[in-house]
């Protein structure tokens, strides 16, 4: 593994060589514009992180606005002001419900993606009671298993293949008398690999256990069907389809024996105590009906198209480069690709210095550059992992900014090799 010192050296060096390319002045757009086709100086900034986070689209930005100050009731009051907002959320549910295909009634708004996946977690197991989950789940997930270990829970971690994909032969074997719940994730945050959630879910039908599946990654990029996955409780998050940060919703299907993680008031049928966040909640069931939409009218396969010719540009262009869970199912915005012969956190950084965002899977800790666990999970060498990069696309991007970005990664790939020790003759291109 790169040491600490080493690593920031390389770093310093780039941003040494590339800091007067910084631009020092920024410019300023109308804000009714949407602010993510921008020139920030003479720099044009393309976004290509959407599995991070995606822009509140326009028409949610308007759906949400009102609720701030014109209709700003409590919704659990009374009179004219909380009829109001109450009726909002109520038509925000609707709205939600019709998107995964379910009730209003089991849907449950949450602060996000982590709370919702806590709820159904924690919600469930107590000490003693058994959990399946995989490898290469998001640390809300993750986290949460290491959790309930301490507190006491069985915890059973089951494996992925080269492709990043769950064996559904292992989480039958990995049943036990005592199991109350798997949980399993639609599509991975960092690959965009899919689950085959609807065996799984039959399995767990079958053996009359809960099924969870954090479905965060997946809503808006590709059909949701609660019914036909078999699941019992499925997360989202609004900031992961172009509604805003803090606000997520936790399907739970009715007859769901689930604990409150929050106790207070009887908000959300005493499933989730704690007043509304009304804005964000018009906004969700915003954005869940342009999903929708988007589902059908095309977008979404435009997304795939964008990303295809992006992955394949980048093939094209670089050697020694390819995609991580390519031969898997995977949701149409995202593509993970490898670059061996470097640090991907140094292309991160070289690619924003050139106005593309892009990130790692890795973390930082100790000092040192952890590999993803997802990628290592996957049996992905961990300089491999280290050198691995995430593009993930949004409604908001367009053909143009694909090719901006296939101008821009061959280039700073090139020069990284040509700055890396690790390099062999052979791949400097
Ligand atoms: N689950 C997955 C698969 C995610 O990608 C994320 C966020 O990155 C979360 C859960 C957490 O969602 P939130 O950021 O809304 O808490």
């Amino acid at each position: 593994m790169e040491s600490a010192a080493q690593h920031s050296q390389f770093r310093a060096t780039l941003w040494h060589n590339d800091r007067d390319q910084i631009p020092q002045r920024y410019t300023t757009w109308p804000l009714s514009s949407p602010g993510y086709n921008r020139f920030v100086g003479s720099l044009r900034r393309v976004y290509f992180d959407n599995n991070a986070t995606t822009p509140v689209l326009p028409e949610v930005l308007e759906a949400m606005r009102p609720y701030f100050n014109e209709r700003f009731g409590n919704a659990s009051s009374i009179h004219h002001h909380g009829q109001e907002t109450r009726a909002a959320v109520e038509r925000a549910r609707e709205s939600l419900a019709a998107l995964l295909g379910c009730r209003a009634s089991e849907i449950v708004f949450t602060s996000g993606g982590t709370e919702a996946d806590n709820l159904a977690i924690f919600g469930l197991l107590k000490s003693g009671d058994h959990l399946i989950t995989s490898t290469v789940e998001h640390h809300a997930v993750l986290n949460s298993g290491k959790r309930l270990q301490e507190m006491g829970s069985e915890v059973t971690y089951v494996p992925v293949d080269g492709r990043g994909l769950v064996d559904p032969g292992d989480v039958r074997r990995a049943l036990r008398p005592n199991t109350r719940l798997i949980t399993i994730m639609m599509a991975n945050n960092e690959t965009g690999v899919l689950q085959p959630v609807e065996e799984i879910g039959r399995i767990a039908a079958e053996a009359d256990v809960y099924f969870h599946t954090d479905a965060v990654q997946a809503a808006g990029k590709m059909a949701i069907d609660v019914k036909r996955m078999a699941c019992d409780l499925l997360s989202i998050s609004g900031h992961k389809m172009h509604a805003p940060q803090g606000i997520g919703a936790l399907y739970v299907r009715k007859g769901t024996l689930l604990k409150p993680l929050l106790y207070g008031g009887s908000h959300e049928r005493s499933r989730r105590a704690g007043t509304e966040n009304v804005p964000a909640i018009v906004a969700l069931g915003k954005a869940a009906e342009m999903a929708q939409r988007g589902l059908s009218d095309g977008s979404v396969r435009q997304l795939g198209v964008l990303r295809d010719r992006l992955q394949a540009g980048v093939l094209e262009a670089v050697n020694s480069a390819n995609v991580n869970g390519g031969d898997a199912p995977r949701v149409p915005n995202t593509t993970n690709i490898y670059f061996d012969y470097i640090e991907g956190e140094a292309l991160v950084i070289a690619l924003d210095l050139k106005g593309l965002a892009v990130s790692t899977g890795a973390a930082c800790s100790s000092g040192a550059i952890e590999p993803s666990h997802v990628l290592t999970a996957m049996g992905l060498r961990p300089e491999r992992a280290r050198a691995s990069i995430r593009f993930s696309l949004g409604k908001q991007n367009t053909a143009e900014e694909v090719e901006l970005a296939l101008s821009l990664v061959p280039a700073a790939v090139a020069r990284l090799r040509e700055l890396s020790p690790a390099t062999p003759a052979i791949a400097v291109s």
